[in-house]
Order: structure tokens, then C-alpha cells, then sequence
């Protein structure tokens, strides 16, 4: 997705769910680590973290784009936008926006784990092990999955 589908991504949202225009730009940010987006209040833009754009449905971007919309409409109409804000906590409650932003699924590494038979020593490995190539590197025993 470019900056351009994006903003026009957020454009539809925002007279789907909220029926007023976005009327301003709105980009991926790499530099966006933990949080899904980012609404700039001194010259309306909205930042995306291009990591939460990734799903392939885009329920994730489409929580995170209600959210940051919130923040915008809500500032622009002079409400409350904060967070904290009755408002905005209304609002976003109305759109179905994300609270806060999703956790990051991180792919954890697969480790298999073996033992020797035996001595009983303990080896964990990224990659499957062939049990009947490989042997104990203490004892030369032949290792079973565990
Ligand atoms: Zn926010
Ligand atoms: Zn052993």
C-alpha cells in the first residue's frame, strides 16, 4: 500500500464510519514502533506504522485508522480528542476503533527440543534434528524428540 492508497483508505473510512471528509494527507511512518498511528495536531496529517498494514483483511489498519480519525475529527470539530476526553472515549466506543494500539504478533522462533537417551543431556534446536544421524555431543547416545 502507498501513502496514496492509504489516504484514500482513510478517506473512505471516514465517510463510512464517521460520514465527514479527511481532508488531509495521511503517510506511513517507519520510525512508528510500538504504536499503530500517530494524528499531528499542528497540521492535521495522520502517520501510519506500515507494520499494522500488514494484514491482509485490514482489520487491524481499519481499528488504528477509526482510532487516529477520532483524534481528527474530534480536534478539528473542537471536542474533546484526547484520550482521556468523554469524547473521544464515546466516540471511538461508536466506530468500533482500537483502544490502544495492537500488540504485534512476533513470530516466535520454533525450537525443538531433544534428549539424549542416554545421558539424558538436553538440546534445543531452530531446525528439526535427524535423530538417526545425529548423536549426543557429550556422549554419542542417540537423542529422541521430545
Ligand atoms: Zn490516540
Ligand atoms: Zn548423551
Amino acid at each position: 500500500m502507498t501513502d496514496l492508497e492509504l489516504t484514500h483508505y482513510i478517506q473512505q473510512v471516514s465517510q463510512k464510519y464517521f460520514q465527514r471528509p479527511f481532508k488531509h494527507r495521511a503517510n506511513f511512518n517507519r520510525r512508528l514502533k510500538t504504536t499503530g498511528g500517530r494524528y499531528h495536531l499542528e497540521d492535521h496529517h495522520i502517520d501510519i506504522n506500515p507494520r499494522f498494514a500488514e494484514d491482509s483483511d485490514k482489520s487491524i489498519l481499519l481499528g488504528i485508522v477509526k482510532h487516529e480519525l477520532c483524534h481528527y475529527h474530534l480536534h478539528l470539530a473542537g471536542g474533546g480528542y484526547r484520550h482521556r476526553d468523554h469524547d473521544f472515549k464515546q466516540w471511538l466506543a461508536a466506530v468500533g476503533g482500537s483502544r490502544y494500539a495492537p500488540a504485534l504478533t512476533v513470530a516466535k522462533k520454533v525450537q525443538w527440543h531433544y534428549q539424549c537417551r542416554r545421558c539424558g543431556q538436553n538440546y534445543a534446536r531452530q531446525r528439526r534434528l535427524n535423530t538417526q544421524r545425529y548423536v549426543c555431543g557429550k556422549c554419542g547416545g542417540r537423542l529422541k524428540l521430545l
